[in-house]
């Protein structure tokens, strides 16, 4: 069976502003499944909060819209429940790496088999404009007037030092580039982040789309070596080093280490595939009547 864009598409218009580059990030997730021929019923996005969590309404498979900051433990779940489905967690800058972080933390070194897509526009754009947890220094925001004094927090730095085995950041502004970095990502046996450079028209004048695209490189045309973690690290505070002039995207880092379902015997055969037929329940349930 062939699987096409159109096996993807909903009857449900994306509600974004225009020129968002959430359209983007919807075009490379379909594209990347389409391509990897994953049948739809096989397929699950959970999303948090924010206008990225809107994105399991325009993806024709399975969908789980959670809580502010918490797909990836709704991604988690899916995944140990039936692990033999691909499982995607998308959430945004505000959402992720705001009242998410715990989460991002610990299931990097869990290693579930996920692909985590973070769409980071650098402000929370719902709540219409507040500097969020990857806002540059300096920026005037709604929350922020007379300009932000805070470090941003490093989601690639952060992912590579807490035990993430893929880990990347693609631009709305090159589709395509991102859909590749998408694939890697599901393809990878492991926990994947995809960090996303996603303007934010209506409510980001800075980090638009003429200000990032002077200033990505691709770190493939780089020479830069994946597989070196060093180097990864160094290619992750490079935005920092050169006051942003200078902002790699491609992938940074990967490696090959067990994922948590494989250390488990139990999870051999998925859990929604275990006989229960013998298993009775009901003490257990009488607790709690
Ligand atoms: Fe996109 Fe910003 Fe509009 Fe949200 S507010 S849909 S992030 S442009
Ligand atoms: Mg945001």
């Amino acid at each position: 069976m062939t699987i096409t864009l159109n096996d993807y598409t909903t009857k449900e218009k994306p509600q974004w502003c225009p020129g968002c580059g959430d359209f983007a990030i919807l075009m490379a997730v379909k594209t990347a499944l389409a391509e990897l021929g994953i049948e739809p019923h096989n397929a699950v996005i959970a999303s948090g909060i924010g206008c990225s969590g809107k994105i399991p309404h325009y993806v024709g498979c399975y969908g789980f819209e959670s809580l502010h900051g918490r797909s990836v433990p709704a991604a988690s779940g899916i995944k140990l429940a039936n692990h033999s489905l691909t499982v995607i967690a998308e959430g945004g800058d505000g959402d992720g790496y705001g009242i998410g972080t715990q989460h991002f933390m610990h299931v990097m070194r869990r290693n579930y088999d996920l692909t985590y897509i973070v769409h980071d526009n650098q402000i929370y754009g719902l709540t219409t404009g507040q500097a969020s947890p990857t806002s540059m220094k300096g920026v005037k925001s709604k929350s922020t007037p007379h300009g932000l004094i805070e470090t941003p927090f490093n989601p690639i730095a952060a992912a590579i030092a807490n035990g993430a085995t893929y880990v990347a950041r693609g631009f709305a502004g090159d589709a395509k580039h991102l859909s590749e970095l998408i694939k890697g990502a599901i393809t990878h046996k492991g926990f994947a982040l995809v960090d996303v450079f996603q303007p934010c028209v209506t409510f980001n004048k800075i980090n638009t789309y003429q200000w990032f695209q002077p200033r990505v490189y691709k770190l493939e045309d780089s020479g830069h070596d994946p597989k070196n973690k060093d180097a990864a690290l160094a290619k992750a505070f490079e935005q920092e080093k050169n006051n942003y002039e200078k902002l790699p995207i491609g992938l940074f880092y990967k490696e090959e280490r067990a994922t948590y379902e494989d250390q488990l015997p139990q999870l051999k055969v998925p859990l929604v595939k275990h006989d229960v037929s013998n298993v009775d329940v009901s003490k257990a349930c009488e607790e709690f009547e």
